[in-house]
């Protein structure tokens, strides 16, 4: 076939294509308009899964007589004006394609009055074009309202699903944008029946509990707008489920930025990350997010639907996404305050109070296990207790912040310890502490292989395509990490040995796992990807939750997290430990 240019009313189906994929496309970009018209009150009707009908009536500033027939022309837009506006969109929409995609596949009825027009007009359109005009009365703000989607492009209108599927969507859109406008009026009907109500009071809260039930809203913690000090100019509010409720994928991670509703890989893993190790393996939190910052500092022009956005500072958004989700985890998932902070004058007790050197007789389990991997620090160690303690004296603030010397009370719940020091209490979770000492015992061997302990039989193991690639791409570091490992051909690897202290696991499962999460962290390079696959490591060998530790290892576990680098937080920058001050106690009982 020569080429030829495509008639108009085709280019127009095709370009229709990219922006109304589905009735909630429809519904989508309504109410963009909508609430760019600065409408308080929308409303929503369809019938048929939005196939038949879908209506969208607003209180917004509707549309005099002449742009209504603007409106359907492509690149027919009132908030944008030139190329340079691109630069800090302020609106939803502004590539005045949605309502001329939209009448081009159905047909579509617009009733609009402006505020300074006597009355209102209303146009028909069929495909694309004005069938019908009339003066009609109504208040001001604008009903649009849209039937038989796709009537004259079948191929389109077979590749729908089932009314109550497409409901269902549609449903998604209008809560989504309600928990994004709290201050607006949102309703959605559906075959004459009221599904959802917001009451526009601004309260998201409140909007949050009509979306997701009392049930969920209850578990849910709120995410306070706060600035970040490592990403200014980027604000982050909204509400993140507590560990304890979760979803068997990351469809409930919902972003805004800017109010607009985004989808990004990126920042769901960054919320997912906040949440290292607190939830069980391959389950996600329930997250609405949103995200502040300068319209010149995203992008928003880079997909049809705009579901997708360009940052400028991309790390900075993704750092303030988990900085702030982790903050409401820890804030708000302790009974009181907390803080590692010594209050004034704690710091010289500290030196004063410091306990004699408490180290076990005799070698208890966990220091045997230790010493076995060649992770534990031998009792000649050049890390002295002497040197943790002044090594505390000197950094005991937030960041650069050491351990002071702490002596085990107990275990609760078979996950924490329990400990005292010279300022009050210390709670301290095992798991992670433990993968805290792993991770810097593991990073200072440095060259110093992790020990093997050979298998009795080498075995060979078969992975699949994906996770044999993420093996074979990382022999080295599994080398050094202990693992006795090579390449055997096809997807096959032959293992002769474990990291000494993961031996009596088994080991398909166990280098399955390491592979697993090396996989899961495709996007990681280089060094990165070493880091994280010591984590992953760490986070295999580290002591689970569950096991119950003698007073003996749990001294020498509190023991070896004082002489971390870093011993406030596990790998993956969760906490270790939570400080209630002698002080805050005190407050906390009516004492002072
Ligand atoms: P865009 O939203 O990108 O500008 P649309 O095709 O969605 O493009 O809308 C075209 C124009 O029609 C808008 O710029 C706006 O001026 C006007 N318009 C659309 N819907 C409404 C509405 N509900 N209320 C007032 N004006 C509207
Ligand atoms: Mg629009």
């Amino acid at each position: 076939m020569p080429i030829h240019i495509l008639p108009p009313d085709v280019a127009d189906k095709i370009a229709a294509g990219e922006v109304v994929e589905r009735p909630a496309s429809v519904v989508k970009e309504l109410i963009e308009n909508s609430l760019d018209a600065g409408a308080t009150d929308i409303r929503v009707e369809i019938r048929g899964g939005g196939k038949r009908l879908i209506r969208v009536i607003d209180n917004g500033c509707g549309m005099s007589a002449q742009d209504a027939t603007l409106a359907f022309q492509r690149h027919a837009t009132s908030k944008l004006r030139d190329a340079a506006d691109l630069e800090h969109i302020e609106t939803l929409g502004f590539r005045g394609e949605a309502l001329a995609a939209i009448a081009a596949v159905s047909k579509t009825t617009l009733i609009t009055r402006s505020a300074d027009e006597p009355v209102g007009i209303e146009l028909k359109l069929e495909s694309s074009e004005l069938v019908a005009r009339r003066s009609v009365g109504g208040p001001v703000g604008t009903s649009i309202t849209v039937e038989h989607l796709f009537w004259n492009t079948p191929a389109r209108l077979k590749f729908l699903r089932t009314d109550a599927t497409e409901a269902g969507r549609i449903s998604q859109i209008i809560t989504r944008y309600a928990l994004a406008y709290p201050e607006v009026r949102f309703a959605y009907v559906t075959e004459g029946r009221l599904a959802f109500q917001s009451t526009g009071s601004g309260d998201r809260m409140e909007t949050l509990m009509k979306v997701y039930g009392h049930e969920i809203a209850r578990e849910m913690l709120p995410v306070e707008e706060g600035e970040d000090v490592i990403a200014p100019g980027i604000r982050v509010s909204g509400f993140v489920s507590k560990p304890s409720l979760h979803r068997a994928n990351r469809r409930y991670i919902e972003l805004f930025v800017n109010r607009r509703y985004i989808q990004d890989k990126n920042l769901t893993f960054a919320v997912v990350r906040a949440y290292h190790t607190m939830l069980p393996e391959k389950r996600f939190p329930i997250a609405a997010l949103f995200i502040e910052m300068a319209p010149t500092e995203v992008d928003v022009n880079v997909h049809p639907t705009k579901a997708e956005v360009r940052f400028r500072q991309a790390s900075l958004v993704f750092r303030a996404v988990q900085r702030a989700v982790h903050r409401a985890l820890v804030e708000h998932s302790s009974v009181v305050g907390l803080g590692l902070e010594p209050e004034e004058g704690s710091r010289a007790m500290w030196a004063a109070r410091r306990e004699p050197e408490q180290r076990p007789e005799e070698p208890d389990q966990l220091r045997m296990d230790l010493m076995q991997a060649g992770l534990s620090t031998e009792p000649d160690s050049k890390q002295s207790r002497a040197e943790v303690g002044s090594a505390s004296e000197i950094a005991a603030t937030r960041g650069g912040a050491k351990l002071p010397p702490l002596r085990p009370v107990g275990q609760v719940s078979a996950m924490f310890l329990v400990a005292e020091g010279p300022d009050g209490l210390y709670l301290i979770d095992q798991h992670a502490a433990h993968e805290r000492i792993l991770y810097e015992k593991i990073v200072a061997a440095g060259e110093n292989p992790i020990p093997t302990q050979q298998l009795l039989e080498p075995m060979v193991i078969e992975l699949g395509t994906q996770l044999a690639g993420a093996v074979a791409q990382h022999l080295p570091t599994l080398q050094q990490s202990g693992f006795d490992i090579e390449l055997f051909g096809g997807g096959s690897f032959l293992l002769r040995g474990v990291p000494a202290f993961m031996s009596g696991q088994d080991p398909r499962r166990l280098l399955e796992e390491v592979a697993d999460g090396l996989s899961e962290r495709a996007d990681l390079v280089g060094r990165d990807r070493e880091d994280a696959l010591v984590r992953i490591i760490c986070k295999r060998l580290a002591i689970k939750a569950g096991q119950t530790l003698s007073l003996a290892e749990q001294r020498e576990l509190l023991r070896q997290l004082e002489a971390c680098e870093n011993p406030l937080t596990c790998p993956h920058g969760r906490p270790t430990i939570l400080h209630f001050s002698a002080r805050q106690l005190e407050r906390q009982f009516g004492r002072t």
